[in-house]
């Protein structure tokens, strides 16, 4: 990883995602027969730091991994993808797994063991950070962690993003160090208490208001609607690209890592936005997660 300019600095989970195949989804106490396994390296911190490095930033993950079989395959993924590791820490114990389980009608169920990312702890997060830099973080390690991470970029001058996901309410100590918070529109429904309309930037800007009055910007992604982003009492709408989707998997990972690759880049917001949603629109065309993230040249030959 070059040290030289502004980086993108992600503290966030490493997970290996199992996903199952069936016709149907076993009930309780029932084994079925399923058709497929298949094996992601994932979770959002990894997912998202992938998403920074291939669109051109110079992308650090902090993170811990188990010292179990997944732990080693997830090591050699992220050094595949050429991240540096020199702060990915490991733990005793399993690491990050989820257990998916896909049906044909597309609804899943998901179970997620945080294992080696439920210890990353403050210490570990204590980790070189420069006034240009962006941060990312998300709730899938333990938010005193990221409360501790932002605070520390904030009393250097860093920017912070927090993609709130898994939806939960957030410490008022963590809110008051949020430059952008991120969500989707089920998890902006969960913080506000508000019913969302996907299709109708002002509902969606009357819900994110109520978060405003902490955070002054809410990016709101919105799925094939694209994003709405409410900074101070401007609302800045981005349209959602005509593409063949295949898998949606990832795709609020990639838009946040593309989102914070061209902050750190010294771009504008409005910019910034537009180019995240064409990146998170050409992940939505391929399969997978991490591996489905596009390259720099990819957005690039998009948006000329
Ligand atoms: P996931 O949990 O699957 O990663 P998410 O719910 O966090 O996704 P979404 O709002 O579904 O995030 O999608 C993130 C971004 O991806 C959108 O803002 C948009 O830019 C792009 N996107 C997602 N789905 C589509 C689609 N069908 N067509 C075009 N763009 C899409």
């Amino acid at each position: 990883m070059s040290t030289a300019g502004p980086r993108v600095v992600v503290a966030g989970s490493i997970n290996m995602d199992i996903v199952l195949s069936a016709h149907r989804h076993p009930l309780p106490g029932e084994t079925i027969s399923g058709q497929r396994v298949q094996f992601f390296a994932g979770g959002k911190g990894a997912n998202q730091a992938i998403a920074a490095h291939r669109l051109g930033a110079a992308a650090q993950l902090v993170g811990r991994i188990g010292d179990d079989l997944f732990g080693r395959d997830l090591r050699n993924f992220l050094v595949g993808e050429g991240l540096a590791f020199d702060q990915i820490y490991p733990s005793k114990g399993a690491s990050g797994t989820a257990l998916i389980v896909v049906v044909p009608t597309g609804e899943n169920t998901i179970v997620v063991v945080p294992g080696a990312n439920g210890q990353l702890s403050a210490a570990d997060v204590e980790v070189e950070i420069h006034p240009d830099d962006v941060l990312i973080s998300q709730l899938e390690i333990p938010i005193a962690t990221v409360t501790h991470f932002f605070g520390r970029g904030r009393s250097v001058g860093a920017r912070t993003l927090l993609n709130a996901a898994p939806a939960q309410l957030l410490p008022a100590e963590l809110l008051l160090l949020i430059d952008i918070l991120i969500v989707n529109e089920t998890e902006l429904a969960i913080l506000s208490g508000r019913t969302v309309q996907p299709d109708s930037p002002q509902s969606v800007a009357a819900a994110a208001q109520l978060l405003q009055r902490a955070i002054e910007t809410v990016v709101v992604t919105l799925g094939a609607h694209g994003a709405v982003a409410c900074r101070g009492t401007d609302l800045l709408v981005v349209p959602g690209r005509r593409v063949q989707a295949i898998d949606a998997t990832g795709a609020g990972d990639c838009f946040v890592g593309a989102l914070a690759a061209r902050l750190a880049a010294g771009e504008a917001l409005e910019q910034a936005l537009g180019f995240a949603n064409v990146a998170a629109s050409l992940c939505v065309e391929r399969p997978g997660a991490a591996g489905a993230m596009p390259t720099l040249g990819q957005v690039q030959a998009v948006l000329q």
